[in-house]
């Protein structure tokens, strides 16, 4: 009897990857941490512990396509650190994604969720994919699949995966029922920002870009500013960009910029945030042909005349030169990384005040640890109180971190860092090196 289908017929899906254009990002976590270990006087043991991933899973992910041949594709799972609790972070599609990026976005999550107080460690995961070039029945099979082969990894007091770039509801609701096929029973706290019919948590959509919000606020209240008098630039129009910028422009901010993939949008007179999100959700998440606005370009919004900037697209974006040319008074990092470590003096020194991804993207992790507290009472909370409870925590985050900042006299991002290197490190230290 013949095979049904080919699958000799196969290939390995990988793009190239541009390495000179990019940076090393775990070069740049690794370039932060230093500095805030030796303001901590970090001992040297802990420093090699903290300052690199707990462990690294590298899996095979191979997927039928719907012509019949079958592909392999590259999965990630990096747990840095799971000293506070069980590990906790997105899964990123994307064809440029790299292990050295999942390694960094890991650590970025252990340190988040210190800041924010929240009893979890870091982990991310990603397959090297092109998701746009995907049926929706392709993308069901490689997220069962990566699930199935990480079946061991995972697990609500093990570690919850969530979504990041090109990554959604649909899709933790796959994970979510692959894991639970293999359990043998339903588990909805294996996985966060589900749909909130399988146990997902209200405001959880929205959470990442209202803490940008809260955070941005906050920074605005520092320099004695007001959001009625602010414009606002955003990089990324997806969920943290669009959400940020509709709530900003809520706060009384006028958004002049945005972009996302395809290019800038600028009107003086401020954007209809509203109106873009219906237009992206009607174009297959695209702005591209959007027609209140002048065309950008990326590049051009980075350093546009704007009181606030909000990269929130993806790593790398403010380098030198840009940092040299920004005109921002106001930083609020809602992507993970998209400040290069030589371009942060340089902000300093202009005096640019940074919210750094750390803290300004950390609502997303908030209430997703409000989704799994919610899944494991099986009681669920009204959006009002998820809201409450996280602008609270937000504040109180940008609060001490500002605080921690002044006592070093170091910028937010080292802040940030110091005040979660040593939180670590103190439960490092109570639980005692297992030997
Ligand atoms: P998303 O996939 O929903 O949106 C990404 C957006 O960036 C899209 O509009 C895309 O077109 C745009 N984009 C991609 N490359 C670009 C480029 N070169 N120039 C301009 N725009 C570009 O992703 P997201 O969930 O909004 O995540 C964005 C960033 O925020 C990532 O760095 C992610 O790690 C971080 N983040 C996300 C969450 C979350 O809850 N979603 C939480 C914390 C941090």
């Amino acid at each position: 009897m013949p095979f049904k289908r080919n699958v000799y017929d196969t290939a390995v899906y990988r793009e190239p990857t541009p390495i000179q254009d990019r940076e090393n990002p775990f070069q740049s976590m690794v370039e932060r941490f230093d500095v805030a270990a030796e303001i901590l006087e970090l001992n040297p043991g802990f420093y090699e512990y903290l300052s690199r991933p707990t462990r690294v899973h590298v899996t095979s992910v191979p997927v039928m396509m719907d012509d019949g041949r079958m592909k392999v594709y590259e999965g990630y799972r990096v747990i840095h650190n799971n000293v506070l609790g069980p590990s906790k972070g997105g899964i990123r599609y994307a064809p440029d994604v790299t292990l050295n990026e999942v390694k960094a976005l890991a650590a970025w999550m252990t340190w988040k969720c210190a800041v924010v107080d929240v009893p979890f460690g870091g982990a991310k995961g990603g397959v090297v994919c092109d998701p746009k070039a995907m049926s929706p029945d392709e993308l069901e099979r490689l997220t069962r699949r990566y699930t199935a082969n990480l079946m061991d990894v995972f697990g609500p007091d093990r570690d919850i995966p969530a979504p990041d770039m090109n990554t959604n509801e649909q899709i933790m609701a796959w994970v979510l029922d692959t894991y639970s096929m293999h359990a043998r029973r339903t588990e909805n706290a294996v996985v966060t920002g589900k749909p909130v019919e399988l146990g997902g948590s209200k405001g959880r959509r929205e959470a990442t870009g209202r803490g940008v919000m809260t955070v941005t606020l906050a920074a605005m209240d520092r320099l004695g500013l007001s959001p009625s008098e602010c414009t606002v630039a955003v990089q990324g129009f997806g969920n943290v960009g669009s959400i940020g910028a509709r709530l900003l422009s809520e706060q009384g901010c006028t958004i002049t910029a945005v972009s996302d993939i395809s290019g800038g949008y600028y009107n003086a007179d401020g954007l209809n945030i509203n109106e873009m999100m219906d237009y992206a959700k009607a174009h297959d998440g695209s702005l591209e042909g959007y027609p209140h606005a002048d065309p950008i370009t990326n590049e051009e919004l980075l350093t546009l005349d704007v009181d606030v900037l909000v990269p929130a697209a993806k790593e790398d974006q403010i380098t030198e030169s840009v940092a040299r040319a920004t005109q921002a008074k106001i930083i609020a990092e809602g992507a993970n990384g998209p400040t290069t470590p030589a371009a942060d003096p340089i902000l300093r020194e202009k005096g640019v005040l940074v919210v750094p991804d750390i803290l300004a993207n950390a609502g997303g992790v908030t209430v997703s640890y409000f989704e799994w507290v919610q899944d494991r009472q099986g009681y669920f909370w009204t959006l009002d109180r998820v809201n409450r409870r996280l602008d609270r925590i937000m504040r109180r985050a940008f609060d001490r971190v500002y605080e921690t900042a002044q006592e070093h006299d170091v910028s937010l991002r080292i802040g940030a860092y110091v005040m979660a290197i040593r939180k670590v490190a103190d439960a490092l230290q109570m639980r005692g090196i297992y030997a």
